[in-house]
């Protein structure tokens, strides 16, 4: 049994009492407890008794490297996106997100883009939104010929790429949801994903990302109703694709300013629940997550250097991937840096442990992880210890608890039992200093 790495308890839990069970042996016996090889001490803890610890090491540290389903370590996804480029979107949405700091897709029918509307998306751009295609001219893609059907997605790229050239053109929203074969095949030439239009939520990872789902709210939706959306999204842990269109204008399905305000309140007040983020910036995320491999390299005590690498072509995929690790011993603090620059990092305590978050893009070179040490400790004391009169006939095994010291992890000759409880017995325990809360005694 491998107990070398017991790290059950969270910040919460410093207090905790834990259960002593000692397997009180005769001398005499032939069997003695699991394989100890010299005959551990059983005597019960006293206060005030002074226990060895020794730090634990990164030597035999392991990160368990996962990656987070989505940016940040978000319960879900979000992207907001904007159909026809009625004026409302341009006069209300965009100024409402900008000052929410939330990032959207703007799907624009490029023909029907007035100067003016175009010096507003070039902005929004410069500010994080994506600007897409809604095709050139709005048809019915499956009634035209293959040839139209590619001509109204390549003019319309042509025209976004040449008017808005700090990002490029990567995804589609077909013009009434509507496709057939053909257009899925010009779609999956041109574009990296493509939206249409359903009323349901996306899964973890689309099977097709040229048939994602976008969902709108009707002309008479409060946001009441609408957020209800985003409840079944948090809970399913899904994409979340909404689609609008007129905003307190004469475009499709208008809504009020109002109900889109308030709905990006009801977004907003989720706190850290959505991560929001243009239509592309999702794929991205996605299609990385489903390839990417994050290794660790060198390390050290205060430092930690990994490997984070991908499959896909590095020119049109560089979103930010969140790693998840478990938090190296006694770090307190942490700092990521990957090809010269800072990437955010962040330390968590969670009921299975610390653990440390930290963005990087795949294949960009190491990244490469600081932390700030809390000063190790040689030397811990027993706080409380109670041994209730529940010696079992015999006087074989006595409990008790004992007062966790604050910042003991890593406890020897431990079994797991109960939430909130360890259990020893008949070999020596010893404690590692550290930030988790598990009583131990040296053997
Ligand atoms: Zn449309």
């Amino acid at each position: 049994m491998n107990l070398r790495h017991v790290t059950g308890f969270c910040g919460f839990q410093v207090l905790l009492a834990v259960i002593l069970l000692f397997s009180l042996r005769p001398a005499t016996s032939q069997t003695q407890p699991d394989s100890v090889a010299n005959p551990p001490d059983y005597s019960p803890l006293v206060k005030g008794d002074t226990l060895e610890i020794k730090p634990e090491s990164t030597s035999t540290y392991d990160a368990n490297a996962s990656i987070s389903t989505w940016s940040r370590d978000h319960a879900t996804a979000l992207s907001l996106t904007f159909d026809d480029n009625s004026v409302g979107q341009f006069t209300y949405a965009l100024p409402m997100l900008d000052s929410e700091d939330m990032q959207a897709t703007f799907y624009l029918i490029t023909d029907r883009m007035t100067p003016e509307n175009w010096a507003i998306a070039k902005v929004a751009a410069a500010h994080g939104h994506e600007i897409g295609s809604h095709t050139k001219s709005h048809l019915v893609l499956s009634k035209e010929t293959p040839l139209n059907q590619e001509r109204q997605m390549t003019e319309s790229i042509r025209t976004i790429d040449s008017l808005i050239p700090s990002q490029k053109c990567r995804t589609l929203a077909y013009p009434y949801g509507d496709y057939d074969t053909v257009t899925l095949a010009l779609a999956h030439r041109h574009f990296m994903a493509a939206r249409g239009v359903g009323s349901y939520l996306n899964s973890l990872t689309p099977v097709d990302m040229f048939m994602v789902s976008g969902r709108g709210p009707q002309s008479d939706t409060d946001s009441p109703s609408f957020n209800t959306w985003l409840s079944e999204g948090e809970k399913k842990k899904d994409w979340i694709v909404e689609m609008f269109h007129g905003i307190e204008d004469d475009g499709f399905d208008p809504i009020t300013s109002t109900c889109f305000h308030n709905h990006l309140k009801a977004i907003k007040a989720k706190g850290d629940v959505f991560w929001v983020a243009p239509f592309a910036r999702v794929v991205e995320y996605i299609k990385e997550r489903e390839c990417a491999k994050a290794e660790l390299g060198a390390h050290n005590d205060s430092s930690l250097t990994f490997t984070v690498s991908d499959s896909l072509p590095d020119s049109l995929y560089c979103e930010p991937l969140t790693i998840r690790i478990k938090a190296p011993p006694r770090w307190i603090g942490v700092e990521a840096r990957q090809e010269g620059g800072e990437r955010w990092s962040v330390v968590r305590s969670s009921p299975d442990g610390a653990y440390l978050l930290f963005e990087a893009i795949p294949d960009q070179g190491p990244v490469i992880l600081t932390g700030r040490l809390e000063p190790a400790k040689t030397t811990g004391t027993v706080k409380q210890v109670e041994i209730p009169s529940s010696i079992s006939p015999g006087g074989r095994k006595a409990s008790g608890n004992i007062e966790a010291p604050i910042d003991w992890v890593d406890v020897r000759g431990i079994r797991t039992g109960p939430a909130g409880r360890r259990r020893f017995r008949g070999i020596p325990i010893r404690g590692k200093q550290g930030r988790n809360p598990v009583a131990a005694r040296s053997g």
